[in-house]
């Protein structure tokens, strides 16, 4: 049934309708270039303010993966013929802003604010697989399979982050639950 809904769909593309999605597959790229560039400088800050050693690697390593994908995007927009540009995310800006509010709002040193901390990053991946998951499908339904295949590659990097941090939170109520 819903593959028969996504044909459908794909076939009600004219040629009209593929330039226009082009131009909205572009904007989302440039939108989630600027968010992978502003995480990077985010998840230093996190990093620095996390509690466990866990989740401070966590963070770096995460760095390094959000460097790359703002990288890849970088090679995704030569492939496509467009100029690397990026457009201000207000999504991503907010999210950012809520991380902030976290490192303010708890005391250094304590599980409370890691806790914090994993709801905040888990939030940014969320929002992220949602958009390369579109965009993925996007780049499909124009014919960019080789594109669709870089923006899947990010997309499993943001989703073994999200598992990760679940994880991480899993264990703190263990230990919790284990110090009781
Ligand atoms: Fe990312
Ligand atoms: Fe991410």
């Amino acid at each position: 049934m819903k593959a028969t809904k996504g044909k459908k769909a794909t076939k009600q593309i004219t040629e009209q309708d593929s330039a226009k999605l082009k131009e909205l597959f572009v904007d989302g790229l440039k939108d989630i270039y600027w968010a992978e560039k502003n995480l990077a400088k985010a998840l230093t800050k996190m990093s620095k303010n996390a509690t466990s050693e866990e989740l401070k690697a966590a963070f770096e390593q995460h760095n390094t993966e959000t460097e790359e994908h703002a990288a890849r995007l970088e090679q995704i927009f030569e492939q496509i013929g467009e100029k690397a540009q990026a457009k201000k995310c207000a999504a991503m800006e907010g999210l950012i802003e809520e991380a902030n509010e976290i490192i303010e709002s708890t005391d250094k040193g304590t599980m409370v604010r890691d806790c914090g901390l994993i709801m905040a990053a888990q939030k940014v991946e969320h929002y992220e697989i949602a958009s390369y998951g579109t965009l993925r499908n996007i780049a499909r339904t124009l014919g960019h399979n080789e594109v669709a295949d870089l923006l899947q590659q990010t997309l499993d990097q943001e989703g073994e982050t999200d598992h990760k941090l679940t994880e991480l939170a899993e264990a703190y109520v263990n230990e919790e639950a284990s110090v009781e």
